[in-house]
């Protein structure tokens, strides 16, 4: 039997909500045995979202974790570290192997990076595209092992990588009962990485053909104007279909 992925989605409420969700839910749908935890940025769930899973068909898990009121306030805010941190929190009680991915909403997925994640042993990483004015943030690989990392922004980061170019062995993440996100925008991946100590560099594994390969996008939506006050009823049925 093939081992399953858990993709921990973070989501919020806005316009292009319900294309994001959809978008990346049909993609989900060509990969077997995987579990998507689609987790809402909000005190309560989505009605809309609830019946746009159903309808995609892809096995789900629904769950809110409203961002901390202290961090609604600033400028810079922590976006989707409270989702994540529920999904982990969910993945540590729930499951017992295969592998976790942080696939945020807006991103772009080929579905052949989900079969080459779903054997990561400890932690497995590849490059992804459209990330920074360099076009591309990737691990340098040589000789089969990871030696560093070439990005845009590093940022003092021991791991300077976005969250779409890395997977977490569920087992090897249970094994540290202390790995979260923290709330420290810009740092989430650093922060999330290096709270899976110990891990080597060198066992890190990289994939999409040695890391040759873009596989994953951090596309982001253009902000869609709106003219009247939000309401996702009107931009999920009447008015966008
Ligand atoms: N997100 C969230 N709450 C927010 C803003 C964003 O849950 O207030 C989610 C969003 O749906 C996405 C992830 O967090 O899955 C990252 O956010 P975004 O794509 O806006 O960040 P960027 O791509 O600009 O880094
Ligand atoms: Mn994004």
């Amino acid at each position: 039997k093939i081992p399953p992925l858990y993709i921990i989605t973070p989501t919020y409420k806005r316009p292009e909500q319900l294309a994001e969700i959809t978008r990346l839910g049909y993609t989900l749908k060509h990969v077997p045995n995987l579990l998507w935890l689609v987790i809402e940025d909000s005190n309560s769930l989505s009605d809309l979202v609830k019946t746009r899973l159903k309808d995609i068909g892809v096995p789900y898990v629904h769950l809110s974790a409203p961002m901390p009121e202290k961090f609604k306030k600033s400028k810079n805010k922590p976006r989707g570290v409270s989702n994540r941190n529920k999904g982990l929190k969910w993945v540590r009680t729930n499951a017992v192997d295969g592998v976790l991915y942080f696939a945020d909403d807006d991103n772009t997925y080929d579905i052949q990076i989900f079969e080459q994640m779903r054997y990561t042993k400890k932690v497995s990483m590849w490059p992804v595209g459209l990330v920074t004015k360099l076009g591309i943030s990737s691990p340098i690989v040589i000789n089969n092992t990871i030696t560093g990392f070439y990005d845009g922004w590093v940022g003092g980061r021991k791991y300077p990588v976005d969250m779409a170019g890395f997977a977490v062995s569920v087992q090897f993440l249970k094994q540290r009962p202390k790995a979260e996100m923290p709330y420290r925008t810009g740092y989430e991946e650093d922060g999330f990485l290096k709270s899976l100590d110990p891990l080597k560099l060198t066992e890190i594994e990289p994939l999409a053909s040695m890391c040759t390969k873009v596989l994953t996008w951090h596309t982001q939506a253009k902000k869609n104007p709106v003219a009247e006050p939000l309401n996702m009823t009107k931009y999920g049925t009447t008015n966008l279909v």
